[in-house]
């Protein structure tokens, strides 16, 4: 498969080389030349598809012949080991919960998949390659999940001190292996500055071979359109139009539907659903985007203030505003609104929404006569324990894979936020 970036459709990439840099040379994303279309009859025949099979064929779409059928197989198999199911809400509204992987959060999908597939990429090469990572909380969790015991991947996952959750802690922390976690005594951004120095240090080139996990990376988007097909293989029986609400922040989650609209999917319609951080719904509505500082809130994954993965969605719609519009609705609420959300799905309908899911819970009301809702439920509502509680008055029930981290030992190196003592570490191991 060719990939271009998204800076200069000139510059061009094999699956490996995409994936294995990440950004390419000159800053932009990658995107596939061409996303091919699902043979005839695929859609109807989903019924009789595992997810697993779906998955498979919609990687070999989207990788080409890089990888021997029977390796990608496998790849797809190992990597998405836990189910996607559908729960119904009434006649019309059903949740997608993308929650059911080891770190209790979508971002398994993308993680899992990666850390196999960068594995599969080196196998044989004399090579040791270094993850680097800065987190605000859940990507450092799946990351560390994913990769956790990868053969010749190290991850080196950066997180402020104090300014992630102890359940988000401990699942960056408690691992060992060949994940180690730096706990900076500063914020996210010091995180992400010094992520971003080492890689562009060249002193540390001949030690180190970096590279990055965050979802501009082209290998986290393909699993992420599995589960698209997979949700619509559970409500095709109602003969309904589905309507999909995608709650978002750097929105590779959206893209990679969008990517399977593309492929063949009859979705009719997506919902860009966010929080106070709505420049997307903003351009939908204005024409323009216009990136600015991020605020915090509840749905705190989802605070993002410029996306990366918009110039994705530009680039499948040739930038053309009214295709995009007939495609992507927006909607957003702020914490009030999340809260009221979130309340109303456990007292209409006796479920427990996290505060991202909620929003894609409450979007739904924009559906109409003849169509059904899904919305992705992309957190387990545990992760945020203590706004769940106290929003909806209840003690909920904890994952067993959450509860046991409380007894398991931290370990992290504790590194003040500047890049000099990042590096004095790095180049001391
Ligand atoms: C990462 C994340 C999102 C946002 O996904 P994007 O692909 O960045 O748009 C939403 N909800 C949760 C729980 C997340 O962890």
């Amino acid at each position: 498969m060719q990939l271009y970036s998204t800076n200069n459709r000139n510059i061009k990439a094999t699956l490996k080389e995409a994936v294995m840099q990440s950004l390419a040379p000159d800053r932009g994303l990658y995107m596939p030349e061409s996303i091919g279309k699902l043979p005839e009859g695929f859609v109807e025949g989903l019924q009789n598809r595992s997810l697993e099979e779906t998955g498979y064929e919609i990687s070999r779409l989207l990788t080409g012949d890089e990888i021997p059928a029977a390796d990608l197989r496998e790849i797809v198999s190992k990597a998405i080991d836990f189910p996607a199911p559908i729960v119904f809400l009434d006649d019309n509204r059903a949740s997608l919960e993308l929650w059911h992987g080891p770190s209790l959060a979508f971002k398994d999908f993308g993680a899992r998949f990666m850390a196999r597939l960068m594995s599969w990429f080196i196998r044989g090469e004399d090579r040791k390659i270094t993850i680097l990572v800065a987190t605000s909380g859940d990507t450092g969790g799946a990351v560390a999940a994913g990769f956790y015991k990868t053969p010749g991947i190290e991850v080196i996952i950066l997180y402020p001190s104090g300014k992630v959750s102890d359940l988000q802690e401990k699942q960056l922390t408690t691992l060992g292996e060949n994940i180690t976690a730096i706990e900076v005594e500063g914020t996210f951004d010091d995180c992400q500055a010094m992520v971003k120095e080492a890689f562009s240090d060249p002193g540390l080139h001949g030690k180190y071979d970096l590279s990055s996990a965050n979802s501009i990376n082209i290998a986290r988007l393909i699993p992420q359109s599995f589960y698209y097909f997979e949700g619509y293989r559970q409500v095709m029986h109602t003969g309904l139009d589905v309507v999909i609400s995608v709650p978002s922040g750097n929105f590779g989650n959206l893209t990679a539907g969008l990517m399977a609209k593309k492929m063949g999917l009859p979705v009719k319609k997506f919902i860009a659903a966010t929080n106070i951080n709505k420049v997307v719904p903003d351009y939908l509505e204005s024409g323009i985007f216009c990136p600015r500082t991020s605020e915090a809130t509840i749905s705190n994954a989802m605070d993002v203030g410029n996306p990366s993965n918009f110039v994705r969605i530009l680039e499948l719609y040739h930038h053309d505003l009214e295709s995009i519009r007939r495609d992507i609705t927006g909607f957003w609420l702020d914490d009030d609104a999340t809260r009221l959300a979130m309340k109303e799905a456990y007292d209409h309908h006796g479920y427990i929404c996290d505060p991202h899911g909620a929003i894609g819970y409450k979007s739904l009301d924009m559906t109409r006569e003849g169509e059904i809702g899904l919305f992705l439920e992309t957190a387990h509502p545990a992760k945020f324990i203590d706004t769940v509680q106290e929003t909806l008055g209840i003690t909920i029930p904890v994952p067993e894979s959450l509860s046991i981290l409380a007894n398991k030992q931290k370990s992290a190196v504790l590194l003040p936020p500047v890049y000099a003592a990042f590096r004095n570490w790095l180049l001391s191991r």
